[in-house]
């Protein structure tokens, strides 16, 4: 079977290009790594389908009208001369090499949580602020009993007051940066202020304090974690002062990096985003510079899950017309996704990562946890005339182990003060050598 289009992605981008494209008549096969569709905003557990709001309609929207192909991890794609050849493994244990064909290609693959390296961040009990909200979305899982949620964004606010609303005593939320930037930059729509105000509510109400301008800058434990150091932080994100806070468990986050292994494998250009990491280039239709591949969503550049639907809504229309089928223009559209990239860039202006983080590091922090790197290695690596990220890989072998650098990457091209690099990963996700050996099935 080849498909019209194929979308890699079941989240607010994926669902909503599918749902545009088959409602325009399109063969459109839609899948995802994950057990069932939603994405990291939908998540929800199996038993707890939500019946209201964006997610159903969605969800009816795409329910036979696109084949939904939910447990197939992709690992790479080809071009195979005017088709696209989508390779995954699918299935839940014994996953099977499986190909999946098409004539366009939408990638909504979303983003990862980035992070920074502090000394102690590889404790037990240390987990991203994403982790913790995937969680209690996916699993209905509260991740500790003492929670301390810190890092930057407005991310930390749904984070913090879905883990107070489960029942976690929550220590108190630590925001790096001051928040006096925001309302400067950003104009929020009503909705968004709405959202907030519902947060900082559900905030006061379980009484967890919300702490601007400070940070934590180290964990400490045994066995796990038992407290952590925060420290007032200036405006470069240099300690101050600084306390003890006591905590089983830290959800620390600083934003989110878009996940290009698939598009970077095909070659679509790539472009700094406004807070200096690679985002994939799209013109207005969301087409990347790689005929016959479109992509939306976190991918384009992190803007929340309200922009992912926009831009995946606008991208299903456009392969539509692309294919020859009539989808009417939709300027409002185009207009809503205007403002939702204005407001979603202003946010990232006002959240930025400051270079001060580095001070936090001692020579025994690990920078990979993977490979556990310390620092001081690659500072030797430096010091031994490593130049750029790449170089230091090679001598001190950051970014070599099981995340491939998702996790430290970042990290590792700031402190060679480099602009974060588009990860160059041939296999995007796990696969065992006798099924890259296998011949592939064939999609039914
Ligand atoms: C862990 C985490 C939790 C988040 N929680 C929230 C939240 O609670 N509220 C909020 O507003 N925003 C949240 N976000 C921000 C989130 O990125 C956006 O809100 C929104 O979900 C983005 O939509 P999307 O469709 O671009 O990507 P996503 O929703 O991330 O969907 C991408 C989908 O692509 C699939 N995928 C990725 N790579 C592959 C592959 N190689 N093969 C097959 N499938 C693949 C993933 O399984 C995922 O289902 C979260 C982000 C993360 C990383």
């Amino acid at each position: 079977m080849t498909y019209d289009l194929v979308v890699i992605g079941g989240g607010p981008a994926g669902m909503a290009g599918a749902a545009a494209a088959a409602l325009a008549g399109l063969r459109v096969a839609l899948v995802d790594g994950g057990p069932r569709l939603g994405g990291q905003y939908f998540r929800h557990p199996h038993s707890a389908e939500p019946l209201r709001g964006r997610f159903p309609r969605l969800r009816a929207a795409v329910a036979g009208r696109a084949t939904v192909l939910a447990r197939h991890r992709v690992w790479t794609v080809q071009r195979e001369d005017d088709l696209l050849a989508v390779h995954c493994l699918a299935g839940e244990r014994d996953e099977r090499p499986r190909t999946v064909r098409g004539r366009r290609l939408l990638i909504a693959t979303g983003a990862h949580d980035r992070s920074l390296p502090f000394p102690g961040w590889d404790l037990p009990g240390v987990l991203t602020a994403g982790g913790a909200q995937a969680l209690l979305k996916g699993d209905r899982v509260v991740a500790g009993r003492r929670i301390v949620v810190a890092g930057t964004g407005p991310f930390l606010l749904p984070v913090a007051s879905g883990l107070a609303g489960a029942g976690a005593d929550v220590a108190g939320v630590y925001e790096a940066n001051r928040l006096t930037g925001i309302a400067r930059r950003a104009r929020p729509a009503p909705a968004k202020v709405a959202e907030a105000t519902g947060y900082a509510l559900e905030l006061l109400r379980h009484r967890v304090p919300f702490h601007a301008g400070q940070a934590v800058i180290a964990a400490h434990g045994d066995t796990g974690l038992t407290h952590v150091t925060v420290a007032r932080l200036d405006r470069d994100w240099r300690p101050l002062a600084t306390r003890t806070v006591e905590c089983d468990t830290l959800a620390v986050g600083y934003g989110f990096l878009p996940q290009l292994d698939l598009p970077v494998q095909l070659g679509c250009a790539t472009r700094p985003g406004v807070d200096g990491s690679p985002v994939v280039e799209v013109d207005a239709g969301l087409r990347t510079s790689v005929p016959g591949v479109y992509a939306a969503g976190e991918a384009t550049g992190v803007g929340g899950a309200d922009l992912a639907e926009v831009e995946g809504l606008l991208a299903g229309r456009t392969v539509a017309m692309d294919l020859g089928r009539t989808a009417r223009p939709a300027p409002a559209l185009a207009r809503r996704r205007r403002r939702l990239t204005a407001f979603a860039e202003a946010l990232l202006r006002a959240y930025p990562v400051r270079d001060g983080w580095r001070g936090w590091l001692s020579p025994g922090t690990l920078v990979c946890r993977c490979e556990e790197v310390p620092y001081a290695r690659v500072l030797e690596a430096r010091d031994l005339g490593a130049l750029d990220s790449r170089a230091i890989k090679l001598l001190a072998r950051p970014g070599m182990g099981w995340c491939q650098g998702r996790v430290c990457g970042y990290a590792v091209a700031c402190l060679m003060g480099e602009a974060p690099q588009p990860p160059r990963r041939p296999i995007a996700q796990p696969i065992r050598l006798g099924d890259l050996a296998d011949q592939p099935e064939e999609t039914p």
